[in-house]
């Protein structure tokens, strides 16, 4: 059976469902193929995509599909490994960072750290498994430290690729940071929380007033996305907004997609 709402999201979701409702309906909802928009893409979280009509495999990562042979996810995978001692793989597209993962490396040893670090949320903001029935807000952050003394938590976020300046994509680094933030918040296991971004090739460090937040704040984000997301999780239309994205949409009528558009 073809599920006709949402019952959780994901930055990547909202991302997607504010460019536009259709393209996030066909890839969240339906894991419709953009190969063959036939089959539903099965599998994901950790295991291995594939379609179940043309069996086209699709990375695995959380509402992002990508090809197998992608660098960004290779690099993604050489910077977690690095960090727990797991093994000494290195790719040039980290030098510019050397001193930051060997910085956490040392904390990843003291205890502290936690890597790929998956945070499932009711819509009470309590703690839940990350595919139990009460899921809401499914969060995969990339490195979060806990000191020892409950001050504040940090969130590392590593962006492969192009470097874009805060004023080049608008809001969308303070509603990441800012969601990183209000999740690690919810589970009550610091009094502050800070979010950044890395980017990886440049050894830039980006962040935002509204990733820097402590537990005063907290009760007035959660507001924010509960409200935020209402669209989104109460949606059964999913209209659609052609636009400039639609050019690089797989779901496009131009790429043979069931898109209008
Ligand atoms: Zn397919």
């Amino acid at each position: 059976m073809m599920k006709d709402k949402f019952d959780a999201w994901s930055p990547s979701r909202i991302n997607d469902y504010d460019l536009c409702p259709r393209k996030s309906m066909y890839k969240h909802l339906w894991h419709l193929c953009s190969k063959c928009f036939q089959g539903e893409v099965k599998g994901g979280f950790g295991r291995p995509m594939r379609c179940t009509n043309c069996s086209a495999s699709f990375e695995p990562q959380l509402g992002v599909r990508v090809s197998a042979a992608d660098r960004g996810e290779q690099i993604h995978d050489a910077i977690r490994d690095y960090i727990s001692g797991k093994s000494d793989v290195w790719y040039e597209e980290m030098n510019a960072v050397v001193h930051i993962l060997d910085k956490w490396r040392e904390e990843y040893r003291n205890g502290t750290v936690r890597l790929e670090y998956e945070l499932g949320l009711t819509d009470k903001w309590a703690a839940t498994g990350f595919f139990d029935k009460d899921v809401w807000l499914r969060l995969k952050l990339d490195l979060v430290y806990f000191p020892r003394d409950a001050g504040e938590a940090v969130v590392i976020d590593w962006k492969s690729g192009k470097y874009k300046s805060a004023d080049e994509i608008k809001g969308s680094y303070d509603d990441a940071l800012n969601l990183y933030s209000v999740g690690v918040l919810s589970l009550a296991l610091s009094s502050a929380t800070n979010s950044f971004l890395v980017f990886t090739d440049y050894g830039e460090i980006v962040s935002r007033p509204k990733g820097n937040l402590s537990l005063m704040d907290l009760r007035h984000w959660q507001w924010f996305w509960e409200k935020r997301a209402e669209p989104l999780m109460n949606d059964t239309i999913f209209a659609t907004n052609p636009g400039w994205h639609c050019r690089n949409c797989d779901f496009s009528n131009k790429r043979g997609g069931p898109c209008e558009f």
